[in-house]
């Protein structure tokens, strides 16, 4: 017997590089009219390095005593902003003490304690010490946003003490990517982040995305996905963070990036990216069309 279409799409997909996990998937992919594309680790390489340093003035903090303090709180969380602070405490040879009550706020930050004192790193925007508590804070996190990086605050028992800076870069062939994605669908992508507005414009005019929506918590982009749903739209979602667990649940369809994939992200996605590569999604989704049209 011949192979039916949609089974010989899944194989060739699989040659592509990416896990279609049923014919039912394939068979919306097909379907698709509209795609979200996550940030970090989707369009960026997900291996940020931190670029900044700033202890406030009056907190007593040299920057190694504001990192050393920032990786502690960090250290069990596998967030990308994490490992890259984590790094930089490792590169700088610091000795980094070990943290109790670790608690991760998913799209916010991470809390714990840290030689009896309660330490946050997160986002300026959300949390307490963030933007909103000091003038000094929203100094630091503009002149680290502006040009497009990620700012986090350091709060210590509940008072900022500094913020730190990390960059990403977009993955190779991103670009073209988002323009093959467009060819296919018909549609401009939709960029949806928890990043800061000004990192999200800086990458999508990199990228070339103009429909950007930023500062979104988890359920945000759950919003975002049946906003554009109730529109009439059958989305793919593409992600790879724990974070993206919900938005990738709520679309028509939805890929995870299997190599900086969270085992949440790979297990909720109706398709993983074996092989690294953007370019393999526009592919696989014209491929999706074709088999549409042979199945009767
Ligand atoms: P994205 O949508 O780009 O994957 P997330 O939802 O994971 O982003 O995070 C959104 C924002 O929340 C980050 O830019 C940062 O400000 C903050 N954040 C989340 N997790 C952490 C963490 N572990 N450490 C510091 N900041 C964090
Ligand atoms: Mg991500």
């Amino acid at each position: 017997a011949t192979m039916p279409p949609l089974l010989a799409a899944i194989a060739t997909a699989g040659r592509h590089g990416v896990l279609v996990k049923s014919a039912l998937v394939m068979e919306r992919l097909g379907q698709v009219d509209a795609v979200a594309l996550d940030k970090t680790g989707t369009l960026t390489e997900g291996t940020p390095r931190v670029t900044d340093i700033h202890p406030l003035t009056g907190s007593g903090l040299t920057e190694d005593g504001l990192l050393t303090l920032a990786a502690a709180a960090e250290h069990p969380s596998e967030h990308p902003l994490a490992r890259a602070i984590a790094r930089a405490a490792r590169t700088r040879g610091l000795r980094v003490p070990s943290a109790e009550d670790f608690v991760s706020i998913a799209g916010t930050g991470v809390t714990a304690t840290v030689d009896g004192h309660a330490v946050t790193v997160g986002s300026p925007a959300r949390l307490p010490g963030g933007r909103a508590s000091h003038p000094a804070v929203v100094a630091a996190a503009n002149e680290v946003e502006g040009p497009g990086r990620t700012a986090v605050v350091v709060a210590l028992d509940g008072a900022p003490v500094g913020v730190l800076g990390m960059a990403d870069r977009p993955r190779d062939g991103a670009p073209a990517a988002v323009a093959a994605l467009t060819r296919v669908t018909g549609a401009a992508p939709v960029l949806v982040t928890g990043d800061n507005p000004a990192a999200a414009a800086h990458l999508a005019a990199e990228l070339g995305i103009v429909d950007i929506r930023a500062d979104l918590l988890p359920r945000d982009k759950v919003t975002v996905l049946a906003e554009l749903r109730h529109a009439g739209r059958r989305v793919l979602m593409v992600g790879d963070g724990i974070n993206d667990a919900p938005a990738l649940a709520a679309a028509h369809t939805s890929v995870a990036m299997g190599r900086a994939g969270s085992d949440l992200a790979l297990e909720t996605a109706d398709a993983v990216v074996v092989r690294d590569e953007l370019a393999t999604i526009p592919a696989v989704l014209a491929l999706a069309r074709q088999a549409r049209h042979l199945v009767v």
